[in-house]
């Protein structure tokens, strides 16, 4: 039996496909173009936010959140060190250095102990992550960020739908940031979105994506701007997704609580999280081998892979990366710890419960033969 078994692959459906094509027969092809007006309009809603601006991907919708609220050289802003390196990545393209903290070892996600413990007069803004689609401690995050006036900017890109306390996670920031790359929730091939309630942040976003030309004179430039847009073809595609975004949660969830079953009574291996404020919408399912070292879990990752079943291993900590040996963070412990013994399993909203058992029935097989 030869399979394959991808860790992602999109959802598309025959509207999808209609929906683009009708996008290129219209000739709007390029930033103008009812897709765009309809898919931000409806984002917005989907989120519960007044705003929401599309972008060309989601790394450009975090610069250009940090550009909106004037990061720049010499300010520093805090995020978690086990992330997707665009987080912190976007912070340095401002000339703003990224502070590395680390993330709770029941939610993934970025410690509100260590944020404030990371606090100093440079810090202006706070990036949590909803990290693998659980959302961070926003209650404790927005408190800080209170008493320290300091920005949130959310980043969402693993996380459209997640819930904190109810509500859904990019109305929480200043500003938020979504991705729709290929492997996102939703797709629109390349793709990203600004969230926010604040006309003027709103104003400014669309201002600067668009070479920061003068909302009264075209041609008349006020700044040094950017091209930061989404296309109408790509947009397309995302009207189509938004309108499945809820068959392909309901999937999601499926699916972990498919590979939940089948893995329930095997020791050492822990699923994702679900804390009790959260819903999380298990972007990528995952498993940490409590009990292993580095090499043993690359060596269950390699016995995957000779059984037809890609994995990824979790997000290195960005504090050991090269280039951010030398910036500020906290002791990142449980970053490290997650970090090494992470791995995210097939995960697409395409699989079936056969799928789920014969992953699960490997996981299994490659346990007892390593005791
Ligand atoms: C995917 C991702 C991004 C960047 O999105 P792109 O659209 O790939 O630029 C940023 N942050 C996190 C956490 C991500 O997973």
């Amino acid at each position: 039996m030869s399979q394959f078994i991808p860790v992602s692959e999109p959802s598309i459906t025959q509207k999808e496909v209609d929906y683009v094509a009708d996008a290129v027969k219209s000739g709007w092809v390029s930033s103008h173009g009812e897709y765009l007006l309809e898919f931000e309009e409806r984002f917005a809603d989907f989120i519960g936010t007044r705003y929401a601006v599309s972008n060309c991907n989601g790394t450009v919708a975090l610069h250009l959140a940090l550009l909106v609220l004037g990061i720049k050289s010499g300010d520093e802003v805090i995020v978690p060190d086990l992330t997707f390196v665009a987080t912190a990545n976007a912070v340095s393209y401002t000339g703003a250095k990224p502070v590395f903290v680390d993330i709770e070892r029941n939610s993934w996600c970025i410690d509100p102990c260590d944020i404030e413990r990371a606090i100093t007069e440079k810090t202006k803004a706070i990036i949590p992550v909803h990290l693998y689609g659980h959302p961070a401690n926003m209650d404790d995050i927005v408190a800080i960020a209170k008493k320290h006036s300091l920005y949130i900017i959310e980043d969402c890109a693993e996380a459209h739908g997640a819930e904190y306390k109810g509500i859904k996670v990019g109305s929480f920031g200043d500003l938020s940031a979504f991705s729709f790359y290929g492997n996102k929730v939703i797709t629109t091939g390349e793709g990203g979105m600004i969230t926010t309630d604040n006309e003027e942040y709103y104003r400014k976003a669309k201002y600067l994506r668009d070479h920061a030309m003068s909302e009264e004179k075209r041609y008349w430039h006020t700044d040094i701007g950017y091209n930061y847009r989404m296309t109408n073809i790509q947009a397309a595609l995302g009207v189509a997704q938004l309108e499945r975004i809820q068959e392909i949660l309901e999937k999601k969830r499926q699916i972990f609580e498919w590979y939940h079953k089948c893995l329930s009574n095997v020791s050492d291996i822990v699923l994702n999280p679900e804390t009790s404020w959260a819903k999380n919408i298990f972007w990528m399912v995952s498993i940490v081998l409590t009990h292993a070292t580095n090499n043993k879990r690359d060596d269950l990752m390699l016995k995957l892979k000779n059984d037809g079943i890609e994995t990824r291993p979790f997000f290195y900590p960005l504090s050991d990366m090269p280039m951010y040996t030398t910036h500020r963070k906290t002791d990142t412990s449980v970053a490290h710890y997650i970090s090494e013994r992470g791995i995210n399993l097939p995960s697409s909203a395409k699989l079936t419960f056969e799928d789920v058992e014969y992953v699960c029935g490997k996981i299994k097989e490659w346990k007892s033969s390593t005791l």
